[in-house]
């Protein structure tokens, strides 16, 4: 498929939307593209609580996870994860939030690639919504912060 990079430029930046197809394969991600999620994935974590949870299972079915980002409920990361990858699951679960219709494997492939292409300061400014505390259990949906 043949896509055309001179289009989107032509596109006031506060118009343009990114899709999941502009951070997926082997295309170029355009830093505009780039800081465009960041900046929606700053403004989801406003309103989204971030959890750190031991030994984190599914709550719907008791299975374990590295992370998980539901609507109505805390996104939730496991507190057994290294640093890098509580990030990396951080931007995975930020990305299903993001691009709800999106397969598991593209939001993989969104999350590899948006890992890569962040810079060290948005890197780092993600970190910082990532508690230092781990809770035992996942929050009950009802304590979910505003
Ligand atoms: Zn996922």
């Amino acid at each position: 498929m043949f896509v055309c990079y001179t289009e989107p430029s032509r596109v006031p930046l506060k118009m343009k939307k990114v899709r999941v197809w502009n951070l997926v394969g082997d295309r170029v991600v355009w830093p505009e593209d780039r800081d465009e999620v960041f900046g929606r994935f700053l403004r989801r974590l406003k309103t989204v609580r971030v959890c750190l949870v031991n030994n984190l299972k599914d709550p719907r079915d008791g299975e374990p996870l590295d992370g998980f980002g539901l609507r109505g409920w805390p996104l939730c990361i496991n507190a057994t994860l290294s640093k890098s990858e509580r990030l990396k699951t951080l931007i995975h679960e930020l990305s299903h939030l993001l691009f709800p219709d999106a397969e598991e494997e593209t939001i993989r492939e969104v999350e590899r690639v948006l890992w890569k292409k962040f810079t060290k300061k948005q890197r780092a400014t993600l970190e910082t919504y990532i508690p230092k505390r781990a809770l035992q259990k996942v929050p009950s949906r009802a304590t979910r912060q505003r």
